[in-house]
């Protein structure tokens, strides 16, 4: 049996920007004007049509999609192959569990008022419920916040949770489209292996 080859460090962050490459960072700035709003933090380029994400119309899901991946970091998840452990565990739960450990996940380190160690919350790899976070700025309440006006310090309503889960739900049928419905038989995680590392929001 091969041995199981971790792969190098992510290096990446929420503010990491790539513009030459139409990469990236929307994360405003404290100093930045009511004219700088909404523009790339890093070049002002002004990509992002926020009153229609702000709608948060989950039949306008395909262009939110688009528009999240503006951002570098979400490129990122939407283009990084899930890693293996990350789809034995997919696999193991099947795509019926894993959407309810999804929605598990969001209400308890998302949709709380003030959710413990908030952008860090949400590991790089691991499970592609993370990539699925990442990917659709549902990870900690500041992504949420400028991506999808959902304000900070409160519990998310009904529906803001449900739009939330509507996303990551999305994005692993996309992500993962050969997924059993039910779970799998997978030999377990090989041993050994570091622990997960913690997200990428300092
Ligand atoms: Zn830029
Ligand atoms: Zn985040």
């Amino acid at each position: 049996m091969s041995e199981f080859q971790k792969p190098a460090p992510l290096d990446i962050k929420c503010t990491s920007t790539d513009c030459d490459n139409d990469l990236h960072c929307f994360k405003q700035l404290k100093k930045m004007t009511p004219d700088q709003r909404g523009k790339c933090r890093a070049c002002g380029a002004d990509l992002v049509d926020w009153k229609r994400l702000h709608r948060r119309d989950k039949g306008d899901a395909a262009h939110t999609f688009e528009a999240l991946q503006h951002e570098l970091i979400r490129h990122h998840f939407f283009h990084r192959p899930v890693d293996e452990q990350a789809m034995r565990h997919a696999q193991r739960k099947g795509r019926i569990a894993l959407k309810g450990a999804a929605r598990d996940r969001l209400g308890k380190y998302l949709a709380v008022a003030e959710p413990p160690r908030d952008g860090r919350q949400t590991p790089l790899e691991g499970n592609a419920i993370y990539y699925a976070q990442h990917a659709t700025a549902t990870c900690c309440r500041t992504c949420l916040q400028y991506w999808h006006n959902i304000p900070k310090g409160r519990p998310l309503t009904a529906e803001e949770f449900d739009y939330c889960a509507t996303l990551v739900d999305l994005f692993l049928d996309e992500k993962l489209p050969h997924l059993a419905d039910e779970p799998m038989k997978v030999p377990p995680r090989p041993r050994g292996l570091p622990p997960e590392p913690e997200g990428p929001h300092p």
